[in-house]
C-alpha cells in the first residue's frame, strides 16, 4: 500500500488535504496542476492502472467516476465542463501506479491530447 507516493498519501505519510473522501475513494488537488482546477481522485485499494483491473472492479471504477463528477461539482466547473483522464503505463504517461483519475478544469482543453 505504501510503495507509490499515492500510498504514503493514503497512510498520512506525505501530507495531502483531501476535498473528498469516503470508504473506497480519496480525492486532492495535484501538486503540479496543469489547469486551474486540478484534482485527482484515486482508490484506497492499491490497483496500479486500470489495466489491472478485472470485472470484479467495475463497481469501483463506476464509483470513482462518480467521485470524479462529484468533485467537479463542488469546484464549480458544472457549466463551463471538465475533463476526466486516467494515464496508463509509460505510452499512456502514467508516473504513479496506483489507478487515478485527474479531474482537469478552468480553462479550455485542447484536442488532441500531447
Ligand atoms: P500520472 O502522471 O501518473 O498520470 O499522474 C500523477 C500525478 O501525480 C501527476 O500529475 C503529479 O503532479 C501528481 N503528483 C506526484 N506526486 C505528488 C504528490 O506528492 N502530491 C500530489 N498532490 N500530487 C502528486
Amino acid at each position: 500500500m505504501t510503495d507509490t507516493i499515492f500510498g504514503k498519501i493514503l497512510c498520512g505519510e506525505i501530507p495531502a488535504d483531501f476535498v473528498y473522501e469516503d470508504e473506497h475513494a480519496v480525492a486532492f488537488a495535484d501538486i503540479d496542476p496543469k489547469a486551474p482546477v486540478h484534482l485527482l481522485v484515486i482508490p484506497r485499494e492499491p490497483l496500479p492502472s486500470l489495466k489491472d483491473a478485472v470485472q470484479e472492479d467495475c463497481a469501483l471504477l463506476g464509483h470513482l467516476l462518480h467521485v470524479c463528477k462529484v468533485v467537479a461539482e463542488e469546484a464549480g466547473l458544472d457549466e463551463g465542463g471538465y475533463r476526466v483522464v486516467t494515464n496508463i503505463g509509460e505510452d499512456g504517461g502514467q508516473s504513479v501506479a496506483h489507478l487515478h483519475f485527474h479531474v482537469l478544469g478552468g480553462r479550455t482543453m485542447q484536442w488532441p491530447p500531447g
